[in-house]
């Protein structure tokens, strides 16, 4: 990707998707009472949306062109409408909403990574860098929390009824 105009074009389609995720994961949090996990969910909708109003801004782009779905030149597997989920099951718990929002920051990780690997532009390159950081501190934010969650289950009474682990 050459051009830091498209780049942004694609920035701002991933950052509403993961906006929305977060959003709809806040709300079938607050079905599942788990207030804790719900209030992340909707930092982390908040910083999606904020981060690239900030990176726009600062970069003086006032011209992220509207594309239409052919113009966007998705990866394999990292399109946000791939993933235009059915919706949230609202029986999801937690561990699954953390999966799935592990799931989205690293694919967003994965399509800045490649752009400031692939491009030779070095505006987009610079830009793209950054993206990459903030979705892997996203990505090492997540996977904290699924420590946390898998701690707290681990530490359960084994249910009986349940197979044993490791054997196939
Ligand atoms: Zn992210």
């Amino acid at each position: 990707m050459e051009d830091i105009n498209l780049f942004l074009a694609h920035a701002v389609e991933l950052e509403r998707e993961a906006a929305r995720r977060y959003e709809e994961l806040a709300d079938s949090m607050r079905t599942d009472g788990n207030v804790a996990v719900e209030a992340f969910f909707r930092q982390m909708a908040v910083f999606s949306r904020k981060h690239l109003a900030l990176a726009v801004e600062r970069g003086g782009f006032r011209q992220i062109p509207a594309l239409t779905a052919e113009a966007y030149q998705w990866p394999d597997g990292i399109s946000p409408e791939q993933f235009d989920w059915i919706g949230v099951d609202c029986m999801i718990d937690v561990n699954n909403a953390l999966a799935i929002a592990l799931d989205g920051e690293r694919r967003g990780h994965a399509f800045y990574a490649v752009i400031a690997c692939s491009t030779g532009d070095p505006e987009v390159r610079v830009m793209a860098r950054e993206f990459a950081a903030e979705e892997a501190e996203h990505v090492a934010e997540l996977e904290k929390w699924i420590g946390r969650y898998a701690t707290q289950s681990s530490t359960r009474p084994a249910d009986p009824t349940s197979e044993p682990a490791g054997r196939a």
